[in-house]
């Protein structure tokens, strides 16, 4: 999933190669898990106004640079919930009964939400598109929540999302720049 000899860690700053669009660090999910300790501090000790003021930018500068459509991990390995209004929209668009629509995709997960029943999701397609992009789930929308509050209220999820998304990696990364606290 990495990108040869794209950004990297050097002088304690987040480097990017600029000249297109291969942005995925290389190494990025070792990096992540590495600092662990230091997210969890700086999301649950930092100041969170600052950090809260600055995720807008954050979020916008690592998604202009890092390509989803060359990633896709979050679509490969996890599953969004899929919330009745989400059900009612797509089994609309996809022409199908809602009961037919969750017998054939969906399973209850330990939440009592509904998730697909296997990963990758069945609606990613081979070039990494969705197939339901327009009308994809809510979760799908709003992941990996770099620019929401959601960021520093979920820790664990953040944590989490930090080793499974190089955009959440890179968000994080930038916050420990600012606090100072690159480890
Ligand atoms: S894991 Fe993050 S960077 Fe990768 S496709 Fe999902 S949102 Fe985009
Ligand atoms: S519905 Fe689309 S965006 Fe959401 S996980 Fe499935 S493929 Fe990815």
């Amino acid at each position: 999933m990495g990108c040869p000899g794209g950004p990297f860690l050097i002088n304690k700053s987040l480097f990017y190669r600029e000249e297109n669009v291969c942005m995925i660090p290389e190494n990025w999910d070792k990096a992540a898990k590495e600092h662990q300790k230091a997210y969890k501090r700086m999301l649950e000790k930092g100041n969170k106004n600052k950090m809260l003021k600055a995720l807008p930018d954050l979020h916008e500068e690592a998604f202009s640079k890092i390509d989803c459509l060359q990633c896709a991990n979050c679509c490969k390995n996890y599953s969004p919930r899929f919330k009745t209004p989400d059900i009612k929209r797509i089994a609309k668009v996809l022409r199908m009964k809602e009961g037919d629509f969750v017998e054939t995709y969906l399973r209850l997960d330990e939440d009592n939400d509904y998730v697909v029943k296997r990963s990758p999701c069945p609606f990613l397609a081979a070039d990494n598109t969705c197939n339901i992009y327009e009308d994809r789930p809510s979760d799908c929308r709003r992941y990996p929540y770099t620019d929401e509050d959601v960021l520093l209220k979920r820790v664990p999820l953040t944590l989490k999302n930090a080793t499974a998304c190089p955009a959440t990696f890179v968000v994080l990364e930038k916050l420990l720049e600012m606090e100072g606290k690159r480890p």
